[in-house]
């Protein structure tokens, strides 16, 4: 039997409702939908989140772009964050993607294939990791000035801290060097910018992560909640150990349940003082998380339910994350390929 993932589709649109509202009424508000929905199912969510009004999707590939346009239909635009690589003209020209390219080259190509097509256009503003510096930029400013470009946009890196000083300087050098450049429309904020305020709104936000429930949008919904089947209970006597390594030793006559969920399924090793939960009473994993199995302490517990659950409204994607030293992205993009997924909400 599988471990259940409930993702809340209602949750998702709900919180890019409220993103939106933080923007002005001229600004519009995407939905970033790369690596699957950020592990939640970009087949599921992107309907759902063009059926609550997101016109514009931003993936990281050109195969998740032609993947989604299957999904959603001719009428969204798919914005691919990679731009135009080798191989990704079909993508253009059959899927519709409109590729943000990234540098000169990605623009003198785009230009020679694809002219008269919708682009976007990457500058880099300080992160060093995608798009195009101001002398990249002078060097085929003719060439931009042709496409006449739908979006241009840089991304912060430093958003999820609001006094970094690295998010006005990027503010500063993106409002330099997008002045003179012709575009529909410009996009510097993802969900961490949309929360620095209006000066970082321009026409067009991209959150991803506050769709799925993380921080830093500290109002967000929960979105996700994983509950995993206990196979077996057992009683362990004092001095008997739990697990690999023989790592946790039981100092009381104790009842362990062994769930079926481990580290293949995204639950990381690393993890830390995590608990599961009987409804709202946690009960502490004990031992080593193996490949399939996890071991959880419900000696305390009057009944063991059929399941436990990992994550919730109380142990959400930050709180693991903390206890695992990562970050929400990491724990939702982690879940893993053997769980019953079940989508609740309007869609389905
Ligand atoms: C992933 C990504 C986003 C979305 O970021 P969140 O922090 O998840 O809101 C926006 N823009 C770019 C360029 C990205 O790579």
């Amino acid at each position: 039997m599988q471990a259940k993932l409930t993702i809340n589709l209602d949750a998702i649109c709900d919180n890019w409702r409220a993103l939106d509202a933080l923007s002005g009424a001229n600004c519009e508000t995407a939905a970033v939908i790369k690596a699957d929905a950020y592990g939640l199912g970009a087949a599921t969510v992107g309907p759902a989140l063009a059926a609550a009004g997101v016109k514009r999707f931003f993936v990281a590939q050109a195969e998740e772009a032609v993947a989604l346009r299957a999904a959603l239909g001719p009428t969204p635009e798919i914005y691919n964050f990679s731009g135009l690589m080798a191989g990704d003209d079909e993508a253009v020209t059959k899927h519709g993607m409109i590729p943000v390219l990234n540098s000169a080259a990605q623009v003198t190509s785009f230009s020679k294939v694809h002219a008269g097509h919708p682009c976007g256009i990457q500058l880099d503003t300080g992160m060093n990791r995608l798009g195009m510096e101001a002398l990249e930029v002078a060097s085929v400013a003719l060439d931009i000035a042709a496409l006449k470009p739908d979006l241009i946009m840089s991304h912060l890196a430093c958003a999820d801290e609001p006094l970094h000083p690295m998010n006005a300087a990027q503010l500063a050098a993106f409002n330099a060097m997008s002045f003179a450049l012709p575009a529909s429309r410009k996009a510097l904020s993802a969900t961490g910018g949309i929360l620095l305020g209006a000066p970082y709104h321009f026409n067009l936000t991209r959150p991803g992560i506050g769709l799925y429930g993380g921080m830093p949008f500290k109002n967000a919904r929960p979105v996700v909640q994983l509950d995993l089947p206990v196979i077996q209970v057992r009683d362990v006597l004092p001095g008997e150990a739990v697990g690999y390594g023989a790592a946790w030793v039981a100092t009381r006559p104790s009842k362990i349940a062994t769930v079926s969920s481990g580290y293949a399924d995204g639950v990381l090793r690393a993890a830390n003082g995590i608990s599961l939960y009987a409804g709202h009473t946690p009960c502490p994993v004990v031992g080593r998380i193996s490949m399939d199995l996890i071991t959880v302490d419900v000696t305390d517990l009057k009944d063991v339910p059929p399941s436990l659950s990992l994550l919730n409204a109380t142990q959400t994607v930050d709180v693991l994350a903390q206890k695992a030293g990562t970050i929400g992205y990491e724990i939702l993009t982690s879940l893993g390929s053997r769980y019953h997924r079940v989508y609740k909400g309007k869609n389905e």
